[in-house]
């Protein structure tokens, strides 16, 4: 099987055995959990939307590795136009989720481990890049969603991982055995690892010859004995526990959850690591990975600010307000900045090349300035839909509210705006705003984007280092005709 069905996604996703907790509770049967499952139906829809016609160049592509039709979402980059295309179809999942669909993060780290592994084999004479290919091949014919593990919980940022007080608070290997080794951590922030078959893990910073241990990269089930997720708490979540919310929630259908991720005594067999202590090259895989996840920023965020920006339009044709020519100019300018944050992904992509292993690399300088406009212009895009919308969208009454026999006509009455459109619809676009920018769907499209993919120092310190200043220096030189 190639390709799976959103509903064989779902159906894969009952048969892990998950350790997931929440809200001081074990969660016996994530799938079906009201928190839980908005985040699953936004990875579902990777699976739905490779599965019609119109979207079919754009969701799927040929395997690099079988010659078989496989999702995008784990495809080796050939080209740059697949980057381009990546960069097309997360903005696509941005815009039928307004959430974050939690699948990209396998995918890049899928194309960091590639060419990664290829230059360690090349300076070791180590056999990782075999080994990953085959991983991924698995990947690839069981259409698997994969959460690639990054952050470190890091504790004192001032210490290197060996120089902590605690040794865990980076991901380490304790034991080694014949057959594999045996990993103690934990993975903060990992998106939409509940929803996922397979974590991916790597080191979460360059490292240094004793950190040895540290400098760990491999594939495991997610289910593996001794891995074990607690969900985050997000803003306005408890909405989703309500019988029979709806309008309230903002977003009934879709979503996006992290979990902090526990590695208690993880048994990881030799086939599936891909760095074991060649410290020199942890660097090399933080930086491919974060650079590709700075180029996906310039996808899904720009889908994401698309449903905010037609919630807003809307908003506005709802109360009238829509002719008034400061309220045009807000939706002009928020248009304004979500395509520069697209057009950044699209130009890092052009300008992307060929690595030694063959795959495909994004422009490390363009990437990360992408990723730090998405740290400044999802802020200012949610501040000027806010200011569209008007205070009504965090005062409004509830649902129940609405719904109650006494409350309700009122509701209808004074709530109303042009008398053509139902109140209803102007508090489901109000609600919607107030998710996007407030509630459950603000962690990926506020926090997230300051913080996801590294946050904005580390944009500053790549953009310094790939910023040629030197060349830059030359150029006036010239110009100015100083001679040395
Ligand atoms: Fe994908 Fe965006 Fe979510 Fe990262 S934040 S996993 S790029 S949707
Ligand atoms: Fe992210």
């Amino acid at each position: 099987m190639a390709l799976m069905t959103g509903e064989q996604y779902v159906e894969s996703l009952r048969k892990l055995n998950l350790n997931v907790y929440m809200f001081g509770e074990k969660i016996e049967n994530p799938v079906d959990n009201p928190v839980i499952r908005p985040s699953m139906n936004s990875v579902k829809m990777t699976y739905d939307l490779a599965q019609m016609p119109e979207y079919e160049d754009l969701m799927t592509t040929t395997s690099t590795l079988t010659g078989n039709k496989i999702n995008r979402f784990g495809h080796i980059h050939s080209s740059t136009e697949d980057l381009i295309k990546k960069v097309k179809m997360q903005r696509l999942c941005g815009q039928k989720t307004a959430a974050c669909f939690q699948r990209c993060v396998g995918m890049d780290a899928f194309n960091a481990e590639y060419s990664t592994t290829y230059e360690i084999d090349k300076a070791y004479g180590t056999d990782y890049h075999e080994k990953f290919k085959k991983y991924l091949k698995y990947v690839q014919e069981n259409d698997l969603t994969v959460d690639g593990a990054m952050t470190d919980p890091k504790g004192d940022r001032g210490l290197s991982p060996s120089k902590q007080s605690d040794p865990d608070l980076y991901l380490r290997v304790v034991e080694r055995r014949p057959d594999g080794v045996v990993v103690r951590g934990a993975k903060a922030h990992q998106t939409g690892i509940c929803n996922s078959h397979e974590v991916l893990v790597m080191p979460t910073v360059a490292m240094r010859p004793e950190d040895k241990d540290y400098a760990i990269s491999f594939a495991v089930p997610t289910d593996t004995e001794g891995i074990f997720m607690i969900v985050g708490r997000q803003s306005c979540d408890s909405r989703k526990l309500e019988a029979g919310a709806d309008i309230d929630v903002g977003n009934k259908v879709f979503g996006g959850v992290e979990a902090l991720t526990i590695f208690d005594d993880v048994f990881v067999p030799n086939e599936r690591i891909f760095l074991d202590g060649e410290t020199e090259f942890a660097g090399m895989l933080v930086e491919r990975f974060a650079g590709y996840h700075r180029q996906s920023y310039g996808g899904c965020k720009v889908g994401v600010g698309d449903v905010l920006i037609g919630a807003a339009a809307l908003a506005a044709d709802y109360n009238g307000a829509n002719k008034a020519s400061h309220v045009k100019d807000k939706l002009i300018e928020m248009t304004h900045l979500n395509e520069t944050l697209y057009a950044c992904g699209i130009a890092c992509s052009a300008e992307g090349y060929k690595t030694e292993s063959g795959n495909y690399i994004i422009d490390l300088l363009l990437a990360n300035v992408c990723k730090q406009n998405v740290t400044r212009f999802p802020y200012e895009i949610a501040r000027l839909a806010e200011d569209i919308a008007g205070g009504i969208m965090v005062t409004m009454p509830s649902e129940k509210d609405y719904r109650n026999e006494k409350t309700g006509p009122y509701i209808e009455k004074y709530l109303k705006g042009i008398a053509s459109v139902p109140t209803e619809n102007r508090m489901r676009i109000l609600r919607l705003i107030e998710n996007i920018t407030l509630g459950t769907a603000a962690v990926g499209y506020r926090t997230e984007s300051m913080h996801g993919a590294g946050s904005p120092q580390a944009q500053r310190i790549m953009i310094a280092r790939q910023g040629n200043l030197g060349h830059k220096k030359a150029l006036a030189k010239a110009i100015a005709r100083i001679k040395e």
